[in-house]
């Protein structure tokens, strides 16, 4: 526990403490110490009131008060100071938007999702575990906090959340957890897509991949997501810790290039995905110059991933890499002769064949057939192109 985040969190601590307030590190921070994993956000929780934290430090910035998070910046790092809370009123199996400030650490604690996610540390020495998280930790164990079906009723993303979890540390899901996910999976129908979609990213970038998808089989959580889940035999020993590498993943077991719409990904998203979908597919034949230009580097990565996951062979990426790096252009841009080149030498207006002879050319000096040179290009152009 060396990090600077921790230490900027316990400088903050020492003086909401000072202050008289209380003040414990909480989450995911406290599991993966405790795990010996690497941390990156420190959340700080405090019995002191937004408008009371924000007194306490000079500067500070409200980043959501209606939830109670101040982010505070005395420290160096910034570190997000949540007053504790409890969540009123659950409709329809969301979270609320409406929360109550609590003075009480363990009202706050009782409402997180897992025993391994509801500890707290008060200072280095003195860690808050009420729920057994520690020792559900070294069982390796996800186990919901309280009743997991009342759990689950409030928040039906809190099972998504139990897969994530045991997909990313390798865990189990413990019996009863596991049997209410099975009891209130339709549940998962009332949820935004997006905050599904945010689990999912961590899901296929998780360790354990493989894992997740047999729970979501297995749960019945399947059913109500997009997909058919049915080639997830193929992600078996299956990782990277890429997000849309892992998406893509996932799409071409589904042969759904769209698939990551259907949990409204973005536009960009969508393109990434298409592309080494389709770099896989120019992977199954012998590589041209022409499609080794067409593609990324990070696309070709992807692809080779994936592709050789899938094949069984071995095609090495930075042989890939040098041979893309070695021709003659890496861009349509260094072309040095453009459209509007073409149509002055042909004295004629645009039409379908103005793109038919870019791309031809595009293809002759990309595979090193034709030199980039504007005479060598026009007397290609007007020699053979035309005929
Ligand atoms: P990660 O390292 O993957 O971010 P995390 O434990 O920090 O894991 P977050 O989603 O960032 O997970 O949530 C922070 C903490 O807030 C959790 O550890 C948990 O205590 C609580 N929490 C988050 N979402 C929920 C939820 N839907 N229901 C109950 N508690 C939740
Ligand atoms: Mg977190």
């Amino acid at each position: 526990m060396t990090t600077i985040q921790f230490d900027a969190a316990f400088a903050v601590i020492d003086q909401l403490q000072a202050a008289g307030y209380d003040a414990v590190i909480v989450g995911g921070a406290v599991r993966d110490t405790l795990l010996g994993l690497p941390v990156h956000d420190v959340d700080v929780a405090t019995s002191a009131l937004p408008e009371e934290t924000k007194r306490v430090f000079k500067k500070t910035v409200d980043i959501g008060i209606e939830h109670g998070t101040i982010l505070v910046l005395d420290a160096g790092e910034p570190i997000e100071v949540t007053t504790f809370r409890t969540e009123g009123e659950y409709a329809d199996h969301r979270r609320p938007d409406k929360v109550d400030f609590v003075t009480n650490l363990a009202e706050d604690l009782k409402r997180r999702d897992f025993t391994i996610n509801a500890m707290a540390l008060r200072s280095k020495q003195e860690i808050v575990d009420l729920f057994g998280g520690k020792a559900d930790l070294a069982a390796k164990i996800v186990r919901a906090v309280g009743n997991p079906e009342e759990r689950f009723r409030e928040d039906a993303l809190r099972m998504l959340r139990a897969v994530r979890f045991s997909a990313k540390l390798h865990f189990e899901v413990e019996a009863n957890t596991l049997a209410a996910i099975k009891t209130c999976a339709s549940d998962l129908q009332y949820i935004a897509i997006e905050r599904i979609k945010s689990e999912f990213d961590q899901i296929v970038r998780s360790q354990h991949p493989y894992k997740a998808f047999q729970l979501l089989v297995d749960t019945g959580l399947a059913t109500y997501l997009p997909g058919t889940f049915q080639q997830i035999d193929k992600l078996q020993q299956f990782h990277t810790t890429h997000t849309l590498t892992g998406w893509a993943m996932f799409s071409y077991l589904e042969q759904d290039e769209a698939l990551i719409t259907k949990y409204r990904g973005a536009n960009k998203e969508k393109q990434f995905i298409k592309q080494v979908l389709a770099a896989i597919e120019a992977l199954k034949r012998p590589l041209d110059a022409r499609t080794l230009f067409n593609f990324d580097e990070d696309v070709w990565q992807a692809a080779v991933h994936i592709y050789n996951h899938v094949s069984g062979e071995t095609i090495d990426i930075d042989v890939l890499r040098r041979r893309k790096a070695a021709l003659p252009i890496q861009h349509k841009g260094e072309i040095v002769v453009t459209g509007k080149h073409l149509l002055q030498w042909r004295g004629q207006k645009g039409g379908p064949w103005l793109a038919e002879a870019l791309d031809a050319l595009l293809t002759l000096i990309v595979s090193g057939q034709l030199e980039n040179d504007e005479q060598q290009i026009k007397g290609w152009f007007n020699d053979e192109w035309q005929r």
